[in-house]
């Protein structure tokens, strides 16, 4: 450590707060705004959390970073955060906005005069933009029975290859498997309406942390989402680095790849779904990885793999419904 940093001492946190609503009993409500500050001017870098209300898991991310940073001070640039951006559906445990029942993660870049999602993702936007960061983390949580991971955007066009190629680069140092999420006809434009892919759309690198486990705080998930956000923050020298880079155990060979998303195969029969392999596990393509039984106990049908890669994920639920999600991919 040089001596200027040294100088630098304890960096102080800045908590703020932005109103974006106010209550039917007068009540003022507020979006919670960290930040930390070098003297030395750097990368500027946005943490994000709890946009869906019942996932979590970043909440205590962040304060976690935030506190290891006091500790070990920043050498250069800022840190802003957002730990809590839906605390509407938070004090329900919903993932939209309780209120108006819609989602904020779908409602970007917003607008001063939209719904209420809209407003709140103003707010939001119009923050995060105005101090032109780097790099945007946003945390959420995934099923319980799932591997965390980084997901970036549907491809955004031509027109911002260069800031896609940047949120790769940073994908690859997370030390989670990167997953690529592929656009369908039907959910193209909801996707484009997302914080990181408005982000994009704004020339602001993005990237979404799926850290696993909703509605709980998971400690294990929370040390991992905090090593891989050190990576990055490594990697752009504003802050010392781990003696060793931290990678989740999941990532084994795929190492340096770029997954795509997939939840298919879908079970195509009504029943009871029994999983055969964890999150984590490598699959070959026709590798059986749940069969669905009856209310008899007759087994209907076993779900095999469309391609190889690993598994991300299985269903919170046991009910197998045909064409309803029970299982994520990375896929080669
Ligand atoms: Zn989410």
């Amino acid at each position: 450590m040089s001596k200027k940093h040294k100088k630098a001492g304890v960096q102080k946190i800045e908590y703020s707060s932005i109103k974006i609503l106010t209550g039917s009993d007068l009540s003022s409500r507020r979006l919670a705004m960290m930040k930390i500050e070098s003297k030395n001017p750097g990368p500027v870098i946005w943490l994000t959390g709890c946009i869906h209300g019942d996932e979590v898991g970043g909440i205590a991310v962040i304060q976690e970073i935030f506190k290891k940073i006091r500790k070990s001070p920043l050498k250069q640039g800022a840190i802003y955060a957002f730990p809590l951006m839906n605390p509407i559906g938070f004090e329900t445990s919903s993932r939209s906005l309780s209120l108006s029942k819609e989602d904020l993660n779908r409602s970007f870049p917003g607008s001063k005069n939209g719904s209420l999602a809209e407003r709140i993702a103003d707010k939001i936007f119009t923050k995060i933009m105005e101090t032109k960061p780097n790099l945007v983390l946003d945390l959420h949580n995934d099923w319980i029975k799932s591997v965390p991971y980084a997901l970036i955007d549907p491809y955004p066009g031509l027109k911002y290859r260069e800031v896609y190629e940047i949120t790769k680069k940073f994908s690859k140092e997370t030390g989670f498997l990167v997953i690529n999420e592929q656009e369908t006809d039907d959910d193209a434009d909801e996707l484009k309406k997302t914080l990181s892919g408005s982000l994009i759309r704004n020339n602001i690198p993005a990237l979404t942390f799926e850290l696993s486990e909703s509605y709980i705080i998971n400690e294990q998930f929370v040390d991992d989402g905090i090593k891989s956000i050190w990576n990055i923050l490594s990697m752009l020298e504003m802050v010392e680095p781990e003696t060793v880079k931290f990678t989740h155990p999941s990532l084994g060979s795929f190492e340096g790849k770029i997954l795509k998303y997939s939840h298919l195969p879908t079970s195509s029969t009504s029943g009871i779904a029994r999983f055969l392999i964890k999150p984590g596990t490598v699959v070959k393509k026709g590798q059986p990885l749940a069969r669905v039984y009856n209310v008899f106990g007759r087994h209907e049908e076993t779900i095999v793999a469309t391609a190889d890669g690993v598994l991300l994920g299985n269903s919170d639920s046991a009910v197998a419904l045909p064409g309803t999600p029970l299982m994520a991919f990375g896929l080669l």
